[in-house]
């Protein structure tokens, strides 16, 4: 096993690894920003560096100073959590090449699966399904010939997007020419390719995915699936496992197709295909090759802590359990609290006066705030996860409601409103199985 780790990320993730690398023995180095000295896991860390101003840029972004970090304390891995350079191919690269362990991906799949385009081509080649599209980069020359083969309305993507952006929806050819040109110049401006490609736009899709777990050395395992439908701006929201009213067999369909493309591929740690669900069909939209915010549900009804077997996998001692022992037992949500005003979502960061976490049977909350921290505004506005379990999705539902009453963050804005006055307490959402645009539609942000 890894004997000390750089955690090359801040808040209720940078813990959450923390918690984990304490459990299975290993030491823990904290890098952290000039605005983050009170973050929890610094003062939990064995060892802590400063590794530059608040800016993301010069500290959670600065390759050189995050590699030095390592060197310094003696460290032998580095985990980059989410976000941040978590999917940057060229800071793997940096990292194996400084003699350091990258706990995650080879940088070539990083960049393989970076790149929307060569993805969506690997997963095709190893038969998982993919949304009806160009099937490669989409010019002034070709786009019209194949938004008619594809039918309308068809979206214009960035091969090299990311974050819900790069993205234009078209609904007649009039609009095409015009949407190409503009998605490009955003794309080239945001993204420093100007690469696009398009789909087949799916009017009523939810978000599925699938998380996966493989050694690197040809053995690789499902943990089920998740719904990630609600969202705002293409943010996730909130997450649950499993999916709901799924059948079981197109389930076992593409779980075994995610499986054989993590071999086929050589995949390395944790990974997440994510799809477009419609009409009882998985439409492969893109991978995320790092641990996500909402892996958490995917534990409770798994009972597999995925960040102890990440540092496994990097320690080169494999996976501590075989696809016949994985049962997916239960029903789990989560709900990502942000600072931010409920009513417009502008963040809210500042003084947390008063805080208190709920609890109780199958309440797990992963949050680095705690009473009088001071929320920085130079960050994204996740404080923290609510997740609850139950037996089946009626119980964790009840348990999620129960939990937001309790939960106190005084002192600055939440949306904890927003969970406890409108999703949990949503008839159709408590069916199940919402598409995408249903929160937005709902909250009148969308018609
Ligand atoms: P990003 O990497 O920016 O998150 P994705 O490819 O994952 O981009 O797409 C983000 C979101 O955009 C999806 O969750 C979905 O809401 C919407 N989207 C993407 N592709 C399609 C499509 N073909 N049809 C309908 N919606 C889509």
């Amino acid at each position: 096993m890894l004997d000390k780790v750089v955690i090359a990320n801040r808040g209720e993730i940078a813990l959450r690894i923390l918690r984990a690398c304490k459990e299975l023995g290993i030491r823990t180095v904290a890098v952290y920003s000039k605005a983050d000295r009170d973050l929890m896991h610094v003062r939990l860390a064995d060892e802590a560096v400063c590794i530059g101003p608040a800016s993301s840029k010069e500290s959670y972004l600065n390759i050189p100073a995050i590699i030095s970090a390592a060197e310094v304390t003696d460290a032998q891995g580095i985990h980059p959590g989410y976000g941040f350079l978590a999917e940057n191919a060229d800071f793997a690269e940096a990292v194996e090449r400084s003699g350091f362990t990258f706990i995650g991906p080879r940088a070539d799949t990083i960049r393989l699966m970076g790149n929307k385009v060569s993805a969506i081509e690997a997963m095709k080649k190893a038969g998982v399904p993919t949304v009806p599209g160009s099937g490669g980069p989409v010019t002034e020359e070709n786009a019209i010939e194949v938004a008619k083969k594809i039918g309308y309305p068809v979206i214009i993507k960035a091969a090299a997007g990311g974050g819900g952006r790069g993205m234009r929806v078209v609904h007649s050819e009039a609009a095409l020419l015009n949407s190409l040109f503009v998605t490009r110049s955003e794309a080239g401006a945001a993204f420093g390719d100007s690469t696009v490609y398009m789909e087949k736009f799916l009017e009523h899709p939810r978000h599925v995915e699938i998380q996966v777990l493989a050694d690197g050395e040809g053995h690789a395992v499902h943990l089920g699936d998740r719904d990630c439908s609600l969202q705002r701006r293409h943010q996730k929201v909130v997450e649950e496992a499993p999916a709901p009213h799924i059948p079981q067999k197109l389930r076992e369909e593409v779980y075994a197709a995610c499986v054989k493309a993590c071999v086929d591929i050589g995949y390395r740690g944790a990974g997440t295909f994510e799809f477009l669900y419609e009409k009882e069909r998985f439409y492969f939209i893109e991978m995320n090759t790092r641990v996500q915010v909402e892996h958490p549900v995917t534990e409770m009804v798994t009972g597999v802590d995925i960040v102890k077997e990440q540092l496994r996998i990097a320690s080169g001692m494999g996976l501590s359990f075989k696809q016949s022992d994985v049962q997916i037992k239960g029903h789990a949500f989560e709900a990502r609290i942000n600072a931010e005003d409920p009513a417009t979502f502008m963040p809210c960061p500042g003084r947390i006066s008063h805080f208190h976490a709920p609890g109780g049977n199958g309440i797990r909350v992963d949050s680095h705030v705690y009473s009088g921290y001071s929320v920085p505004p130079n960050y994204d506005s996740l404080i923290g996860k609510v997740i609850a379990y139950g037996d089946d999705r009626n119980t964790a539902f009840r348990r999620m409601r129960n939990a937001l009453n309790e939960i106190v963050v005084d002192g600055i804005r939440t949306n904890v409103p927003l969970h406890k006055e409108q999703i949990f307490r949503d008839t159709n959402f408590e069916n199940g199985g919402v598409d995408i645009h249903y929160l937005e539609t709902k909250l009148g942000l969308k018609k």
